[in-house]
């Protein structure tokens, strides 16, 4: 077993070469790996460093859906806990995207205490990155839309963390500043 330290810095450095050269959804082409480093620091602040494979798996949440990594090699390289909770927010992408954002919606319940901050650490992140100032019609139907079904699939993930709620809370105010 890796030391915490270790764990989490592995993560972010296997996270960096797999999602090289993505960009993220919403505000000005960020790379992808700024999305992994939000939803990653937001997790290690909610617990107050007390979960480092939390952490890590807050780095690597979007490596399975989105890369060529495997449950398998994240069970290997981390742990069988980072790689469930991977696994756990990991949708199937053969599957049409409206049909994906209603599994989540209808899944979100049942997935274990971690994956439930790591799913809305995500939904934090992503609202953020489509809180821009001076939006089109475009995004702001956009953001109308995504804070709408992330609403959906928080509420099915409350009550782990206070401080992650809130900070949910505040993003979709923020947002609806702007509709
Ligand atoms: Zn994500």
């Amino acid at each position: 077993m890796l030391t915490p330290i270790r764990l989490i810095s592995e993560a972010a450095e296997l996270a960096a070469q797999r999602h090289n050269g993505m960009a993220r959804k919403g505000r000005g082409n960020e790379p992808y790996i700024n999305h992994l480093a939000e939803v990653a620091n937001l997790l290690a602040t909610a617990t107050d460093g007390a979960d480092a494979e939390l952490v890590a798996a807050g780095w690597l949440h979007d490596s399975i859906e989105d890369t060529d990594t495997t449950r398998e090699e994240l069970a290997q390289r981390f742990s069988e806990r980072v790689a469930a909770l991977v696994a756990e927010c990991t949708d199937d992408m053969s599957l049409p995207k409206a049909e994906r954002r209603r599994l989540q919606v209808r899944d979100a319940p049942k997935k274990s205490p971690g994956a439930k901050l790591i799913k809305i650490a995500d939904k934090i992140s992503n609202t953020g990155a489509r809180i821009q100032t001076d939006p089109s019609a475009a995004e702001r139907a956009d953001l109308a839309d995504y804070v709408a079904w992330a609403s959906q699939v928080v509420a099915g993930c409350r009550g782990g963390n206070a401080w992650l709620d809130e900070k949910f809370d505040d993003a979709v105010k923020a947002a609806r500043a702007l509709l």
